[in-house]
C-alpha cells in the first residue's frame, strides 16, 4: 500500500514527507494506523548523528493508533485493538526479559538498525528500503512494527495523549521511580524540562517526594514544572545547589535526574554535588557516542556512596508500566493533555523541531 511518511535521507538534512511504499504485516508484526506522533528528542539525533543509524529511515518512536492488520501467527493483538508503540521491544523469553529488565531485551539493539527483526524492510521509497527508527517509524500515517513493540490498551484512553507513553512519560516516570528509587519523603532534581523533564516532575510529586526541584533556564518551562508538582524552580545547576542545600539542612537530594537536550560529561560534576550520601545521579539524556570523560570528585564518590546511574526508558517494563501510567492519566493525577504544547500536521515536522529546538516546546505532537 501507499502512505504518506517523513523520511531522513541523510545527516544534517531535512525530514521529507513524501509517499512511500509499505508492505503488509510478516510473521509477529502487526500494521498500526497512527492517531499521533510525539516529536522526541531522539529523532532529532539521528538528523545530528549523536544516534547513528542508516539512511534514509522513517523517523517518529513515539505513538499511538489502531491496528488495522495482523502477520501471520499474531494472537497478542488483533484487528481493532487500540496500540501504544514502546520504543523498545520486549521478546519476554531472553536472559533479561526473564529477569523482568525488558528495557534491556536483546532484540533491543535491532532499534537503530533501520530493517525490522527478520532483517528485511518494510518501507521503500525512490527505489530503495527504508528503515524505522526504533523498529516503528511513527512519523506516518501507516506503518508496520514487531508485536513485541505493541502495548494493547483500553479503547477509552485518547491515543492522542497515549502516544507519549510510548518513549518520553515512561522514560521520565520511571527515571524518578524506578532508576532513581524516589520514595515517599525524598528529594529530586531533574534538570531539564522537555518530555522527560515535565514527567519526571510528575513523577516526584505522585511518588510523595517532599521536595521536586526543576533546573531549566527557560522561563515557561520552569512555570510549567512548577504547574506539574515542582516545589522549586531554578535556571541552573548553581540556583539550584543553593535550594536543595537549604531546603534540606545540607543533606542534598536522594536523587538527580539529568534530562536535558543532549547529555554532555561536564553535566555530572554538578549533578554530583547536588545529591547527597549514597545519592543517585541518573543520566537519562542521551551523550555522544565518542564521550568519554566525565568531571566527577572520586573523593565524596566513595566516602558518601554517591552513584552514577544510566537509565535507558526510565528503566521500566512497558507491558506492566504503560497500561499503569494511562490508568494514572485517568485518575487525573498523571498530566498528559499539559505536556502537549503544539500540534503539527505531518508536512510540518521540520517546524516542530524547529520549535523544540527553540526551547518553546514540552512536547509537540503529530496529529494525523
Ligand atoms: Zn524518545
Ligand atoms: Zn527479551
Amino acid at each position: 500500500m501507499k502512505t504518506r511518511a517523513a523520511v531522513l535521507w541523510g545527516l544534517h538534512e531535512k525530514w521529507e514527507v513524501e509517499e512511500v511504499d509499505l508492505d503488509p504485516p510478516k510473521a509477529a508484526e502487526v500494521m498500526v494506523k497512527l492517531t499521533a506522533s510525539g516529536l522526541c528528542h531522539s529523532d532529532e539525533h539521528l538528523v545530528t548523528g549523536d544516534i547513528p543509524i542508516p539512511f534514509p529511515v522513517v523517523g517518529g518512536h513515539e505513538g499511538a493508533g489502531v491496528v488495522v492488520e495482523v502477520g501471520p501467527g499474531v494472537t497478542e493483538v488483533a484487528e481493532g485493538d487500540h496500540v501504544v508503540m514502546s520504543f523498545l521491544p520486549a521478546c519476554g523469553r531472553c536472559s533479561y526479559c526473564a529477569r523482568g529488565m525488558t528495557n534491556l531485551c536483546e532484540v533491543g539493539a535491532a532499534v537503530v538498525l533501520g530493517p525490522q527483526l527478520d532483517g528485511t524492510y518494510r518501507f521503500h521509497a525512490r527505489g530503495e528500503e527504508v528503515g524505522q527508527m526504533c523498529l516503528l517509524g511513527t512519523f506516518s500515517e501507516y506503518t508496520v512494527v514487531p508485536v513485541a513493540s505493541t502495548i494493547k490498551i483500553d479503547d477509552d484512553i485518547p491515543l492522542d495523549k497515549a502516544a507519549l507513553v510510548g518513549c518520553g512519560v515512561t522514560t521520565g516516570y520511571g527515571s524518578v521511580v524506578r532508576t532513581g528509587e524516589i520514595k515517599a519523603g525524598d528529594t529530586v532534581v531533574v534538570m531539564g524540562v522537555g518530555g522527560i523533564g515535565a514527567s519526571a516532575v510528575q513523577a516526584g510529586r505522585i511518588a510523595g517526594a517532599r521536595y521536586v526541584v526543576a533546573v531549566d533556564p527557560v522561563e515557561f518551562k520552569r512555570e510549567m514544572a512548577q504547574e506539574l508538582g515542582a516545589t522549586h524552580v531554578a535556571a541552573d545547576a548553581d540556583e539550584a545547589w543553593e535550594i536543595v542545600a537549604d531546603l534540606t539542612r545540607g543533606q542534598y537530594a536522594d536523587a538527580c535526574i539529568i534530562s536535558t537536550d543532549v547529555a554532555e560529561g561536564s553535566y555530572i560534576a554538578p549533578a554530583l554535588s547536588l545529591v547527597g550520601k549514597r545519592g543517585r545521579v541518573v543520566v537519562t539524556a542521551i551523550g555522544h557516542p565518542d564521550e568519554m570523560s566525565i568531571a566527577a570528585n572520586l573523593f565524596e564518590l566513595t566516602l558518601y556512596e554517591k552513584q552514577i546511574r544510566g537509565s535507558l526508558f526510565g528503566s521500566s517494563n512497558a507491558q506492566h508500566d504503560i497500561p499503569r501510567l494511562l490508568e494514572l492519566y485517568r485518575l487525573g493525577l498523571l498530566k498528559l493533555d499539559e505536556l502537549i504544547t503544539r500540534e503539527y500536521s505531518l508536512e510540518n515536522v521540520n517546524a516542530g523541531y524547529d520549535d523544540m529546538k527553540a526551547g518553546r516546546n514540552i512536547r509537540g505532537l503529530i496529529r494525523y
